[in-house]
Formats: structure tokens, C-alpha cells, sequence
């Protein structure tokens, strides 16, 4: 496959030359950025299928096209795989992303102008959970919670006073940037109480929640969880819908023909594989492994002093605050880590002081390291370089020396799908 590729490539030299050069920043650095991972080898060769080259408008057994046995047999297969894994009566599979997964809910479920009780973007929340430069910003009316200052944790009073005072139609609880697992019954609760529909949008840690190490929203009577494929679960980039059967006519007609045209077929046969990876014993060791190097992680940082939201973490992501730890702000930081090798992202920290292109944090995960098979004593290294680098911003030729052993050590942990 390999060969072949290169030879396909060679035809195109300077297309060719980036994908060499991602491919050695993938193989020598060390990704920390919470949302990414490295994706099955299966699902790499999928995304490359055949599949890619057929339209299959509408869902399985009721198509716009013909020509469609096998279409319709991988994306039964992708569907129930799902319901499996997360325990749901209905999947929907053909979202082409995060964002237009989320869209297509609240489309499917309320009429434009009604109001959604969601999670603050400098808190948390995601950009789609009705941050005022998104459309559904605009096409909705979203009231935002935010976090307890005293404990950095969602403030469930709050959630249930602001419910009350705004009748939401949605009551929306997930996040982007929270280190936390969700009281979901208390949202529940607080949904009940004013009639609204309960959705969780899991994109970064459904794959916690695959491997039964966080707890599943849908356990708990939501009405509906998203999940992004490629994050957590490792799978291509897609997006997910899983909801109750009685409102599932609803989701589908919202995601086609009312929000998309054709699904990306090869992106759901990789959604297939990566769900039924999901469903072996081996997934839930990694999803236990992420964790444990998350904590392996958080107590490195706080072994070196360092403040974390929240003081640590439930799940695969910390936020450092690195202007009160380090005397840098997240760009700052962000840079020199990327100078040692090791990839983070800036990140604002609720109520942040700073700006948002120089907020006050990063945002640390480990579910791409995990997937190269590294483990607590990794991470625990890993970190205590971060710390060095962090805490001598002046020292160039310590970066460049940690770059080197990072890459030393990145060269015992294989890509997944690239050096095979
Ligand atoms: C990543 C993410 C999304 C959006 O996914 P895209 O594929 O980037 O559009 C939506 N919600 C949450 C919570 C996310 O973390």
C-alpha cells in the first residue's frame, strides 16, 4: 500500500512533498492536542476506497440512486455497530462533522428562534453550543452557563436558576475544554423540570465513554448524544447522532434532506471499522490507558507546581493555567512547547483576563500518545520537559535539546497507519 502510494504521489511532487513533511511532524512530535488522534490503518485504507466514489442520497433501503447493496450494507453495519457501543435505539451516521452533526439536532428539534441552555465558550462549551461568531449563534437563542469560580466545576444551581428564568426549549450539557465527567441526572433533572429536550454533545470523550471508563449520558434518559468519530474514538472525520427511537424520524429528515446531500461513504465505512473496534475488550484497555495518563499527567504538572482548572482531571484533557504557573501566556506557551516538539493548543480559562488569541492556558489530552502506546512513565517524562521548557523561556538550546529526546523517544512509539 505503502509503494504504491508513493509511486500514485510521485505524479504530483509538490503535493507530495507536504504530505511527506506532515507525515515526519506526525512521526517525531508529540501530539498533545486533546481533540486529535491517530486513526486506525483500516480506516486510512477505507477513507482511500472505492466507496469515496458513490452517491447514496437518503438512508438504507430508501435511496435517491441506484447501485446501492453495498452502501446500504456498511452503513447498517456503521448504524448498529453504534447503537452497540453507546447503548442507543437509533444511530445516524452521515453527519460530515461536529458542527453540522450539532446543526442538524437543533434543526430537527425546535424552530429557529427558540432558546438553548448551553455551556459558555470561554468556559468550555463548543463554538456550535451558540457562541455569538457561530450561525447557530444567530439562528438561536442561546443562555450560557458557566463554571463555579470556587472549584472551576459547572455550577448546577446556576444551570437550574437560568432554566427556570429561560424556559429553554434544549437543554444542552458537553464541552470542548472542561477536565470533568457530567452530572448528567442533575441535568436531567433540570431539563424535566421545565419541559426541555436533554443532549449531550460527547465529542471529545465519547471514547470514554465507548470504553465504559465515563459515564454514558444516554444511561442517564437524554433525549440525544453527538459525538464527533475522530477524536476519542479514533475514527475518521465524521459525525454522529444517537437518539431515542421516537424522535428519530425527526433527526434523519434533519440531517437529509434538510441540512446535507450525499453522505461520504468511505468516511462511514471507516466509521464502521472504527465502531466495531470500539466494541473489543482491546478498546477498553485504551480508553482506561487514556485516563490513567491523564492523571499521570495532571500529577507531574501539579508535582511541578503547576495550577489546573479544576485542580485535575476526569478525563483525557487538563487546562494548565500557565500565566499564573509559568508568567506566560497560552500563545507563549504554545510556542515554545511546539519549539521542543510537543504539540498543545493555547486555550482560554473561564473568565479569562487575556484575550483569546493570547488567553491565559493550554489545553493538554492524551488519546493521540495513548494510541502510539505510551503510558504513565512516558507521560510522566513528557510532562516534566514541558515543565523545564515552560519554566526557562529563555533557554533556546534546552528546547532543542528536549526536542531530541522527545523525538527519541517518539521514535519507540510508531504512528499508528504510518510506519507499519
Ligand atoms: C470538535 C467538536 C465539535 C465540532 O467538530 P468539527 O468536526 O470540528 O466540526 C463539536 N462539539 C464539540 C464538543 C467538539 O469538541
Amino acid at each position: 500500500m505503502r509503494a504504491l502510494r508513493d509511486q500514485l504521489f510521485a505524479t504530483d511532487p509538490e503535493v507530495s512533498a507536504t504530505l511527506t513533511g506532515e507525515e515526519d511532524r506526525q512521526r517525531l512530535g508529540i501530539e498533545l492536542i486533546p481533540s486529535e488522534n491517530y486513526t486506525y490503518p483500516e480506516v486510512l485504507a477505507a477513507l482511500g476506497s472505492v466507496f469515496t466514489n458513490k452517491y447514496s442520497e437518503g438512508y438504507p433501503g430508501r435511496r435517491y440512486y441506484g447501485g446501492q447493496e453495498f452502501t446500504d450494507q456498511v452503513e447498517n453495519l456503521a448504524r448498529e455497530r453504534a447503537c452497540r457501543v453507546f447503548r442507543s435505539e437509533h444511530a445516524n451516521v452521515q453527519p460530515l462533522s461536529g458542527s453540522p452533526m450539532n446543526q442538524a439536532v437543533y434543526l430537527g428539534l425546535l424552530n429557529p428562534g427558540d432558546t438553548i441552555l448551553a455551556m459558555d465558550l470561554s468556559h468550555g462549551g463548543h463554538l456550535t453550543h451558540g457562541a455569538p461568531v457561530s450561525h447557530m449563534g444567530r439562528l438561536f437563542s442561546f443562555v450560557r452557563y458557566k463554571t463555579d469560580p470556587a472549584d472551576g466545576a459547572i455550577d448546577m444551581d446556576a444551570v437550574r436558576e437560568l432554566a427556570r428564568q429561560h424556559r429553554p426549549k434544549l437543554v444542552l450539557c458537553g464541552y470542548t475544554s472542561y477536565p470533568r465527567d457530567l452530572d448528567y441526572a442533575a441535568f436531567r433533572a433540570v431539563a424535566d423540570e421545565v419541559g426541555a429536550y436533554t443532549m449531550c454533545d460527547a465529542s471529545h470523550y465519547a471514547g470514554l465513554v465507548a470504553g465504559n471508563v465515563m459515564r454514558n449520558p444516554l444511561d442517564f434518559g437524554f433525549d440525544v448524544m453527538t459525538t464527533t468519530s475522530h477524536k476519542s474514538l479514533r475514527g475518521p472525520r465524521g459525525g454522529m447522532i444517537l437518539c431515542r427511537k421516537d424522535i428519530a424520524a425527526h433527526i434523519d429528515k434533519s440531517v437529509f434532506p434538510g441540512l446535507q446531500g450525499g453522505p461520504h461513504m468511505n468516511v462511514i465505512a471507516g466509521m464502521a471499522i472504527t465502531l466495531g473496534k470500539a466494541l473489543q475488550p482491546e478498546f477498553a484497555d485504551y480508553a482506561a490507558q487514556v485516563l490513567a495518563n491523564a492523571k499521570a499527567m495532571a500529577a507531574t504538572f501539579i508535582q511541578r507546581g503547576a495550577e489546573l482548572v479544576t485542580g485535575g482531571t476526569d478525563n483525557h484533557m487538563l487546562v494548565v493555567n500557565t500565566q499564573h504557573s509559568f508568567g506566560l501566556d497560552g500563545r507563549a506557551a504554545e510556542e515554545l512547547l511546539d519549539a521542543a516538539g510537543i504539540t498543545t493548543n493555547k486555550q482560554i480559562i473561564p473568565d479569562d483576563v487575556n484575550p483569546p488569541l493570547r488567553p491565559s492556558g493550554i489545553r493538554v489530552g492524551t488519546p493521540a500518545a495513548t494510541a502510539r502506546g505510551m503510558k504513565e512513565p512516558e507521560m510522566a517524562q513528557l510532562t516534566g520537559w514541558m515543565a523545564d521548557v515552560l519554566a526557562s523561556p529563555e533557554d533556546a538550546s534546552l528546547r532543542a535539546d528536549i526536542r531530541g529526546r522527545v523525538a527519541d523517544v517518539c521514535r519507540l512509539f510508531p504512528v499508528p497507519g504510518l510506519d507499519v
